[in-house]
């Protein structure tokens, strides 16, 4: 990989970032290393001087906190394995990441900010603990529209007049950040919910699924993420049920780094090829499902599954295991189905 591509590379993992789903990562990960990166890289680069994240990295390029990031990019020139061992990275990621710290130096400086709180899916950093790991994971705790949700046959008809995706190729870029396996897509796909464009910025997976419907759970599940322009969220959810190998994963199934790391390859792939053919989906108002559960996500489950081996399931959990976040109260939330 050339420097110049490293940088887009690491420009576009910041927009991803943004998108808070890559905060997913905390402690040990990969994206503890990207922003650190990126804080240099966007310094020097015009795209990202003109979005708004560049400002959070600017900032964060002024405090000490970014000194130490920007050693830890020089030192390691974009090689993962280095500088994932530097605390000081580590407060970059969480200052990039946070929006409160993209506003403010303060925040850049504060403990708060400078610690990248890791979380668990299981013990004393699980799930019924997140909201009170930091206060930035309040809503964990104390959010009223938290996601995943059992879905019910208790529907109303969507409130969404049409949803449109237009998916193109990306070059493959998978890592495990030590939550999932997430696969970086290229800019220029995206989700258009009546006239509104979200860009598909990452796909991940969970095992076993997060949503339920009427109580039932599956091997996995697949997760779009995509991102608008004023940063709201839209996410399409995916069940995938034991069957035949899955295509689609089988292309890069085997390049799944099995540490913390993150690899581009010479790979073309394209997320239509995973899509059901049958349209018909679930929809309501619910939450990013790690820390910092982030609402305001605008949910689109479809209601058809897609197929995945056996084989492909357990290799995905002899590489991350259990990564399912319980479903959460419904709260009086309303959820829409496009049949
Ligand atoms: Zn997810």
């Amino acid at each position: 990989m050339t420097k110049k591509q490293s940088r887009r590379q690491f420009v576009s993992e910041l927009t991803a970032l943004a998108a808070g789903a890559i905060l997913a990562a905390c402690g040990s990960s990969t994206a503890t290393v990207v922003p650190a990166l990126t804080a240099t890289t966007a310094a020097g680069s015009t795209t990202a001087a003109g979005s708004t994240t560049a400002a959070g990295s600017t900032t964060a390029a002024g405090s000490t906190t970014a000194a130490g990031s920007t050693t830890a990019a020089g030192s390691t020139t974009a090689k993962p394995t280095t500088a994932v061992g530097s605390t000081t990275a580590v407060g970059s990621t969480t200052a990039v990441g946070s929006t409160t710290a993209a506003g403010s130096t303060t925040a850049a400086g504060s403990t708060t900010a400078a610690t990248a709180v890791h979380w668990t899916y299981e013990g004393k950093e699980g799930p019924a603990f997140w909201g009170d790991l930091d206060p930035s994971y309040a809503a964990c705790k104390v959010g009223k529209n938290q996601t995943p949700i059992d879905l019910t046959t208790l529907t109303k008809e969507t409130p969404l007049k049409k949803v449109e995706t237009a998916y193109s190729n990306t070059n493959l870029t998978i890592g495990n950040n030590g939550h999932t396996i997430q696969i970086d897509y290229d800019k220029g796909s995206t989700l258009t919910i009546d006239n509104k464009q979200f860009d598909l910025a990452q796909f991940h997976f969970h095992a076993p699924s997060e949503h339920k419907f009427n109580g039932k759970s599956f091997p996995m599940e697949l997760h779009l993420v995509h991102k608008a322009a004023d940063g709201s969220l839209a996410v399409i959810g995916i069940m995938m049920v034991e069957g035949a190998e899955n295509p689609f994963l089988a292309k890069f199934w085997d390049k799944m780094p099995t540490k913390v790391a993150k690899e581009t390859y010479k790979l073309t792939i394209n997320i239509k090829d995973s899509y059901p053919s049958n349209q018909a989906y679930y929809t309501y108002q619910g939450s990013l499902t790690t820390p910092p559960c982030t609402e305001g996500v605008r949910w689109i489950v479809m209601e058809n599954p897609i197929t995945v081996s056996k084989a492909q399931v357990e290799k995905f959990i002899s590489v991350i295991g259990d990564n399912a976040r319980p479903v959460q109260p419904l709260n009086g939330r309303e959820v829409g189905e496009k049949k």
